[in-house]
Parts: structure tokens; C-alpha cells; sequence
């Protein structure tokens, strides 16, 4: 995406490819994974999905500058910075914590596509969802702001047009969608409307899953007809938020041989992860095999953190 614009992304959207899995390596299941990390060279995966209608509403509003918050290895971050760049806004983000000395790689390129980066302690970053907030960091109100995760009502939106776009594109009927989750947006968006004929299984990566169950109840409910449901599944965050066991970068490292596709360790390898534990060998109602798709959320960018050191 070179303009913005909703024609160019959705463009972009129609064409992520889907890619199978070879079937010696899950032989319980037929696997494959939608390349939402290849949406963008840059603004990746379901990223991309929540800032589209932000990034279009703030530039009808003739807003010039974004405001947005998260951690130091934050891919909306992350993703946020580029767009600005892309797309010609100025980005502040307000990032939890004292600075550090060295900047994560993450936030290093955040600055470099012009990010301003404001660090607030974690004391006052907690009272980021209570009023007056943004305003006791002196922002005017002709910012745009966006939340954490980019998770609002426009974010939503997005996730259900990629929900749309997986409908129109998909290659195959699949019996099961899984997907990472943080906030539980994305899981939610995508039950609205793949989980009706479907079963949306979404992959906590924090131990937060009964709080995570409950956003994506919520928002599947505030855009559905209140029939879907969506499964979420316990224990698959492997010790905590970006907790990196060596079990599990051993597992990275095998399937991205064999599958020759890019996984990180903090969403889309435990997800994959997951999948792999949790396949039974059932025959499904249309196919002999199963047959699932997982969505690659993304956050390649991340992999600096862990896998390359
Ligand atoms: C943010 C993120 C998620 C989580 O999405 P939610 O909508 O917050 O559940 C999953 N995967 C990647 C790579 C992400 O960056």
C-alpha cells in the first residue's frame, strides 16, 4: 500500500496467499495458514487489519498527529510508526516504562519512522484506561487516538473485513480457524462471522485466558447476532506473556524448516504450537481430514527480541 485508501487494502487483503502445510508433518490434520504477515513489508498482520479504519477516520477528521500506547515490543506500535510515515502523520506513543538506555529494536525503528516516543512510568501507564488520562500527558484533543492494540470499535471493523475477505478468498471450507490472542479482538471479529458454520478457536499467549474469553464474547456480541461462540483454548501460553521456553524456539525452528514459513515466539509459535498439540486425529463432517486454518497475525518483527540473539 502505497496511498491510503480502503480500495488499496483491500486489494492487499484479497491477496495474502494461503499456504498448506505439508501433511507428513501434522498427518492429523489438513493445515493451512493465511499469510497476514505478508500483507504489508511493514505494517503487519492483524496490525494492519485495526489501524485501516483508525488511519481513514483520522484523516477525514483532518487530524495530523496520532497518539497511541503500549509496551517496548509492541507490534502496534510498531506498526502505527510506519503508518504515520507511510501515510504522512505524525505518531507520538506513549510507552510503559523508565527509557532504557538501548532501546529495543522495536522501538528503535519506531523512532526511526518518526515516532516520538514518550515513556510514562508503569504506575501512571496503569491508569491508561481511566478518564482524563491523555489529558494529564498534556495532548490537546486535535490528536487521534488510538488505544492500546489498536482495539476499538474502527479496529473491530477491520477485523471484520478481514473476516469478509477470508470468506470471499479462502481455498477450501475449513472446520476450524485459529488464531493468537492478546486483547481478544481479533478472535472475537473473526467469530462474528466465520462462527456461525465454523469453530473460531483462539490461542491466549498470556495467563489471562478467562479475561480474554470474555473480550471476545464481548466483542463478537456487539457485532454478531449473539450465536457464536468462540473457543478458547487454556495453558498455550507456555509460562506467561513473551515467556520463550527453549521447547518452544526448538519447535519454531523445525516447523519453519519444514513449513518454510516465519513464526515468532511470541504469538503465531504458540499458536502453531497449539494446533499441533491439540489436533485429534478426527475425521470431519465434509473431509476425511480436518481441515484448519490458522491466521499468521504477524509480529515477524518481533523475532529480533529472542530468536537472533
Ligand atoms: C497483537 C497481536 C495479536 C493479538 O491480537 P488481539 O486482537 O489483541 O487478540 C496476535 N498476533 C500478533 C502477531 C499480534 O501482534
Amino acid at each position: 500500500m502505497t496511498e491510503l485508501s480502503l480500495d488499496a487494502f483491500v486489494h492487499a487483503a484479497e491477496n495474502v496467499p494461503y499456504q498448506q502445510v505439508n501433511s507428513e508433518l501434522i498427518p492429523n490434520i489438513d493445515l493451512w495458514v493465511r499469510r497476514d504477515d505478508l500483507i504489508d513489508p511493514i505494517i503487519s498482520g492483524n496490525k494492519a487489519y485495526k489501524l485501516i479504519y483508525n488511519l481513514l477516520e483520522a484523516r477525514k477528521l483532518g487530524k495530523d498527529t496520532i497518539v497511541t500506547w503500549g509496551g517496548a515490543w509492541s507490534n502496534h506500535i510498531h506498526a502505527t510508526a510506519a503508518a504515520g510515515q507511510r501515510f504522512g502523520f505524525k505518531t507520538i506513543g506513549i510507552i510503559r516504562g523508565e527509557r532504557p538506555p538501548v532501546l529495543s529494536a522495536m522501538l528503535q525503528d519506531a523512532e526511526r519512522f518518526g515516532m516520538n516516543l514518550r515513556f510514562v512510568s508503569r504506575q501512571k501507564y496503569q491508569q491508561r484506561g481511566h478518564q482524563g488520562f491523555v489529558e494529564s500527558l498534556g495532548f490537546s484533543s486535535s490528536c487521534y487516538f488510538i488505544p492500546e492494540g489498536g482495539a476499538n470499535y474502527l479496529g473491530a471493523q477491520g477485523i471484520l473485513l478481514m473476516a469478509d475477505t477470508i470468506q470471499k478468498t479462502k481455498p477450501v471450507e475449513f472446520d476450524e480457524y485459529w488464531v493468537a490472542c492478546g486483547t481478544g479482538l481479533t478472535v472475537g471479529g473473526l467469530c462474528v462471522k466465520l462462527g456461525e458454520k465454523s469453530t473460531v478457536v483462539g490461542v491466549p499467549v498470556l495467563k489471562a485466558e478467562e479475561q480474554i474469553e470474555a473480550n471476545a464474547q464481548n466483542w463478537a456480541a456487539t457485532f454478531g447476532n449473539g450465536s457464536c461462540t468462540c473457543t478458547i483454548v487454556r495453558n498455550a501460553h507456555l509460562g506467561g506473556y513473551a515467556k520463550q521456553p527453549k521447547s518452544l524456539l526448538g519447535f519454531i525452528k523445525l516447523y519453519e524448516k519444514y513449513t518454510t514459513i516465519s513464526l515468532e515466539g511470541v504469538y503465531t509459535g504458540k499458536t502453531l504450537k497449539a494446533i499441533t498439540l491439540k489436533s485429534e486425529p478426527q475425521p470431519s463432517a465434509k473431509h476425511c481430514r480436518k481441515s484448519v486454518l490458522m491466521v499468521h497475525t504477524g509480529g515477524l518483527q518481533g523475532r529480533r527480541g529472542v530468536l537472533c540473539k
